[in-house]
């Protein structure tokens, strides 16, 4: 019993941990949050800065639509600002690129009153909000801080190693970009190896913390369910990570 006791504190402590170190990475009190801002009116660009700079926010901006795709691809901004109609590349088709290549990067999107786009109402991304102009600045200031607040928490519930990323709110499972459908105890599993992903876990410490009570010693549902989860995760060209390491037990992830 002690020993199933000692491997669920690993596990319940190190997913707090996990939980912390995510939320500290993108809410850190010592490191501004960078946020670019994509607008071809000089004015708005000038009003939007002083705005952001004086609560605490760094700044860069972009005034035509290329060199506002160019940033928001390769900078490493916390939040976008874009205005939808911009020279150079419509402010809608940089939306796009940004939604496929930087998902989470949360955009707030400005537009003309009455020009609400269907199409960017129309997207299904969690990470995109709409200012119709003219706002305040408060009203913005609150608009990103509140997406930024969305991101913390989405990957504060993110597990995450080699190319496997679990959600623990939503229990999405995704593999290299590929959604991967696990039933409960494949999930628990998964959610175990993550926590540990680098280190072995022994058949015994795996059959606690994952069926939570005493197993006969010479059971094998760790090995079949690990079974389970190699064949949904991988493919014989791509097997999954998940290593046997002999006589001792599993690890997900980590060198040799
Ligand atoms: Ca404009």
């Amino acid at each position: 019993m002690a020993r199933r006791d000692a491997t669920e504190a690993r596990c319940d402590g190190e997913a707090e941990a996990t939980r912390l170190r995510a939320a500290d990475g993108l809410a850190g009190p010592q490191v501004a949050s960078r946020v670019l801002v994509v607008e071809d009116e000089p004015g708005i660009v000038d009003f939007v800065r002083r705005g952001l700079e004086s609560e605490g926010f760094e700044v860069e901006s972009a005034g035509d639509g290329i060199e506002g795709e160019r940033l928001a691809l390769g900078g490493d901004f916390d939040a976008v600002v874009l205005d939808l109609m911009l020279p150079g590349r419509p402010g809608f088709e940089i939306l796009q690129t940004l939604r496929r290549a930087r998902p989470t990067t949360p955009v707030i999107v400005l537009t003309a009153r009455g020009e609400v786009d269907d199409r960017v109402a129309g997207l299904e991304a969690g990470a995109v909000d709409y200012l119709v102009k003219p706002f305040s600045v408060a009203e913005l200031v609150a608009r990103v801080r509140a997406q930024l607040r969305v991101i913390a928490q989405a990957s504060a519930s993110t597990l995450a190693a080699e190319d496997i990323e679990v959600n623990l709110l939503t229990r999405k499972v995704v593999r290299g970009g590929r959604v991967v459908t696990l039933s409960t105890t494949e999930f628990e599993l998964l959610v175990c190896l993550l926590r540990h992903a680098g280190q072995v876990l022994t058949r015994e410490e795996i059959l606690s913390a994952v069926w939570g009570y005493e197993h006969d010693p010479t059971t094998n549902v760790v090995d079949v369910y690990v079974g389970y989860l190699r064949r949904k995760l991988g493919s014989r060209d791509d097997p999954a990570p998940i290593f046997t390491v002999r006589a001792v037990g599993y690890r997900l992830g980590g060198a040799g």
